[in-house]
C-alpha cells in the first residue's frame, strides 16, 4: 500500500537503492523509507539483462549488506574454476526478492511501490491505474538511479540499421534454437558489434554454445583492458593474492612514470590482463575475468578495428573507418552489445539540502558505496561533513581517467580510516571484502603482516605519485 509520508523516499529499487535502504534501516532504528520503482520486480536492471549474465565480481560482496549472496562456493569448473562464485542474473533477481519481501518489509519500516513512476518532488504515479500520491518526505529523496546502466534489451542502437538487416540484443542468443522449431534457419554467422563486457559475455556465450571461432566476427572500435579477477577475490584462501594484487597495484602507481608505463607494470604484475596481447587498449571500464576467460576469448581472430559502426546493411557494414562486406548475409546474425552499463553521469554532491544522490564512493562497487553512503547519513555531523567522507568517484573510460579516479578513492579511504565507527563497520560489513580481508591476517603470520606492510608502503608511495601521472596524462 502506498503510504502518504516517509523519512526517506528511494527512488530506484535496484541494487543502489537496496542497499542504501537495508543499512539505513539498520543504522536509524526510527527511520522509515518508501523504496519506488517504475519496474514491477525489485533488482532494477537485472530483471532484464541478458540470459547469460552474471556478476563479474564474487558474490560475496554483492548485494545488501545484511543477506548474504550465495553459498560461498569456489567454482570447479569453467572459465572462473578455483575462484569464488558469480551469481547469475536470475539468482541476483531472486536474491533481491527475497532481500524486500523478506527482509525490508519485514522490518515494518520500508514501503514498496513497485510499477510507480517518481514525477519528481515526492510525486509518484501508479503505472496501472494512474493514480497519484504525494508523499510528504520528512528528510530526503534519495536518487538511486543516477548511476543505472543503459542495458542491450531498452536501449536503441547509435548506428543505423538497414531493412533486411537480423540484429538482436545478447538476450535473443538462447532462444534461437525456437527458430529451428519453426522451421526456419539457423544463423551460421555471427557479427558480434562493441567491445564492452556485454560483447565479451556474448562471444564466450557463443563459443560455449558451440559457435566455431571462425564463424564470429567482432567489430572492435577500442581494446579493452580488463581486471584480473584473481586479485578481486575476499576469501581468506585468497589473502595473498588478492591483498599481495592491492600491493602491487599501489607499486605500480608509486613507480609509473606515465600512464602507459602504469598499465604495464600493472600487466606484468598480473592485475590487469588484456585478450589480445599485441593489441594496445585504450578503454578501462574495470571490466573482471580470468586469465582462462581471456584466453579463451582470443580464440575469436577475425577482430575488426575500424571504429564504431555507423550503419548495418544486410551485404556490408560501414564503420567509422571503413567498409567492410558480410560474409554470407544470408545466414548471418548481428548481435548489438553497444548499450552502455558505463554512459558518463555528472559527478554530484552526494548530500545536498533535501536529497541524496548516490554514486560511487570506492570503484567500482556500487554495492558498497551505497550502503556506505546511508551510515554517513545517519552518523554524519551535518552534510559539510558527510560530503567531506563522499566525494563521489569518476568511473573511468580513457587510460588517463585511471589515475584521477584512484586518487578520488583514495582520497575518500583516507578520510575514512580517521573516522573510528566508520573504519569498525566497514571492517564488519560484507560488502567491504577487502577491509575484512585485511582485518583478518593473523598477527602471527609474517607472510601476511609482510604483504600489509608493503601495500602500506606502497600505498603512501603511490599518494605521492598520483599528481605526477595526473599531470603527464593532461
Ligand atoms: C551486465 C552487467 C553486469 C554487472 N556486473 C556487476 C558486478 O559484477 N559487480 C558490480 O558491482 N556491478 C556490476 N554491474 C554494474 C551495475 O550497474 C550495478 O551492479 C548495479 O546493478 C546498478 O544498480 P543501480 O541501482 O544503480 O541501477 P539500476 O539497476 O538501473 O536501478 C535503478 C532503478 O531505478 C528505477 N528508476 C529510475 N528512474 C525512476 C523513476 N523516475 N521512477 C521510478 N523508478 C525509477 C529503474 O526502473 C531501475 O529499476 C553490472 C552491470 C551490468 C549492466
Amino acid at each position: 500500500m502506498t503510504p502518504h509520508s516517509t523519512d526517506y523516499l528511494v527512488v530506484g529499487a535496484g541494487t543502489a537503492g537496496l542497499a542504501f535502504a537495508d543499512t539505513l534501516i539498520a543504522q536509524d532504528p526510527n527511520a522509515h523509507v518508501t523504496l519506488v520503482d517504475r519496474r514491477g520486480k525489485a533488482g532494477g536492471h537485472w530483471n532484464d539483462a541478458y540470459p547469460f549474465v552474471t556478476l563479474h565480481q564474487p558474490s560475496a560482496f554483492y548485494g545488501v549488506a545484511s543477506l548474504p549472496l550465495g553459498s560461498g562456493r569456489i567454482d570447479s569448473v569453467g572459465l572462473n574454476a578455483g575462484l569464488a562464485e558469480l551469481a547469475s542474473g536470475a539468482e541476483v533477481c531472486a536474491y533481491f526478492d527475497r532481500v524486500v519481501h523478506q527482509s525490508l518489509l519485514a522490518s515494518g519500516r520500508v514501503a514498496y511501490c513497485p510499477m510507480h513512476e517518481h514525477l519528481g518532488d515526492g510525486l509518484i504515479e501508479s503505472l496501472l491505474s494512474g493514480e497519484r500520491t504525494q508523499l510528504q518526505v520528512r528528510r530526503r529523496i534519495v536518487d538511486a538511479s543516477h548511476q543505472g546502466p543503459s542495458i542491450p534489451s531498452n536501449h536503441r542502437p547509435r548506428f543505423e540499421v538497414a531493412d533486411g538487416v537480423r540484429l538482436v540484443p545478447p538476450n535473443a542468443l538462447p532462444q534461437l534454437w525456437q527458430r529451428a522449431a519453426r522451421g526456419e534457419s539457423l544463423p551460421r554467422r555471427f557479427v558480434v558489434v562493441g567491445a564492452g563486457k556485454t560483447a565479451m559475455d556474448s562471444v564466450s556465450w557463443l563459443l560455449g554454445a558451440g559457435a566455431p571461432a571462425a564463424a564470429i566476427q567482432w567489430l572492435v572500435p577500442r581494446d579493452s583492458w580488463l581486471v584480473n579477477r584473481v586479485t578481486t577475490q575476499n576469501g581468506a584462501e585468497f589473502f595473498d593474492a588478492a591483498i599481495g594484487g592491492q600491493a602491487d597495484q599501489m607499486q605500480a602507481f608509486a613507480e609509473a612514470e606515465s600512464v602507459e608505463d602504469l598499465f604495464l607494470r600493472l600487466e606484468a604484475a598480473g592485475v590487469l590482463l588484456r585478450i589480445h596481447r599485441d593489441r594496445w587498449p585504450t578503454m578501462f571500464h574495470l571490466a573482471t575475468m580470468t586469465p582462462a576467460e581471456a584466453a579463451w576469448l582470443a580464440r575469436v581472430q577475425d577482430v575488426v578495428r575500424l571504429g564504431h559502426v555507423r550503419r548495418l546493411e544486410p551485404a556490408a557494414i560501414e564503420l567509422e573507418h571503413g567498409r567492410i562486406a558480410v560474409d554470407d548475409p544470408a545466414a548471418t546474425l548481428f548481435v548489438d552489445c553497444t548499450a552502455s552499463a558505463v554512459e558518463p553521469r555528472p559527478l554530484l554532491p552526494v548530500f545536498q539540502d533535501g536529497r541524496i544522490v548516490l554514486q560511487m564512493l570506492r570503484l567500482p562497487l556500487p554495492a558498497f558505496s551505497a550502503a556506505l553512503t546511508a551510515w554517513i547519513e545517519v552518523h554524519g555531523r551535518d552534510d559539510k561533513h558527510r560530503n567531506a567522507l563522499a566525494a563521489p568517484v569518476p568511473f573511468p573510460h580513457s587510460l588517463a581517467d585511471y589515475p584521477k579516479a584512484m586518487a578520488v578513492g583514495m582520497w575518500n579511504q583516507a578520510q575514512w580510516g580517521q573516522e573510528p565507527a566508520l573504519r569498525q563497520w566497514m571492517r564488519e560489513c560484507r560488502l567491504d571484502g577487502f577491509s575484512k580481508l585485511m582485518a583478518s591476517a593473523s598477527r602471527d603470520n609474517p607472510a601476511q603482516q609482510a604483504i600489509i606492510a608493503r601495500f602500506k608502503q606502497h600505498a603512501m608511495a603511490a599518494m605521492a605519485n598520483l599528481p605526477r601521472l595526473i599531470a603527464s596524462a593532461a
